[in-house]
């Protein structure tokens, strides 16, 4: 198995890029922010619980995020590997999901993190609310405070896999064809 988490703050492109790295390199694309938004599409218990949570841009309690995503893994065991994107977003997660994958005698084997500065994401995320939908990319002050709880809860992540060395930075700044290019360079020198 070949298991990558796209990592970068919210608006950096992860569900572009991740688009492309699926249909190259075959992984399962597992989106927390996807998972949770067909929760909320479907009137489920736990969409109520998140939605509220969601549109304030504060994350969703880490056990409901870390049963989702056993569920979908326990449902893919055969896969060639997962994409994680916008998980895990706290240090409890990120043990969380090295746990998971050991007791299937697996491993996260690279985290991509893009980087992209604040001005510009606020720009991307408010421009993407013009058309996406959703509720959270309307509101400078949501946006803002989506930006504000990455720097707190979520940076962590990207130390706790720096200290076993499997972190790439790449810049998320570029045309969507150069950034990916950077990160099959990435995703093939790990393989
Ligand atoms: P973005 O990265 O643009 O903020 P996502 O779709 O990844 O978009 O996330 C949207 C919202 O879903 C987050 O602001 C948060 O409320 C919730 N969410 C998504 N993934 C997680 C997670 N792993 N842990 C906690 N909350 C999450």
């Amino acid at each position: 198995m070949f298991n990558l988490i796209l990592f970068g703050p919210p608006g950096s492109g992860k569900g572009t890029q991740s688009e492309k790295i699926i249909a190259k390199y075959n992984l399962l694309h597992l989106s927390t922010g996807d998972l949770l938004r067909a929760q909320i599409s479907a009137g489920t218990p736990l969409g109520l619980e998140a939605k509220s949570i969601m549109e304030k841009g504060q994350l969703v309690p880490d056990n409901v995020v870390i049963g989702m995503i056993n569920d979908v893994m326990a449902y893919n065991k055969d896969a060639q590997g997962f994409l994680f994107d916008g998980f895990p977003r706290t240090v409890a997660q990120a043990e969380a999901l090295d746990q998971l994958l050991k007791e299937n005698g697996e491993k996260v084997n690279l985290m991509i993190s893009l980087k992209v500065d604040e001005e510009e994401l606020v720009k991307r995320l408010l421009n993407r609310g013009l058309t996406s939908g959703r509720p959270d990319d309307r509101n400078e002050e949501v946006v803002r405070y989506r930006i504000k709880e990455y720097n707190n809860k979520t940076t962590a992540v990207a130390d706790y896999y720096k200290q076993f060395g499997k972190v790439d930075e790449i810049v998320g700044i570029g045309s969507i064809e150069e950034i990916f290019d950077n990160i099959g360079k990435s995703i093939e020198s790990h393989q």
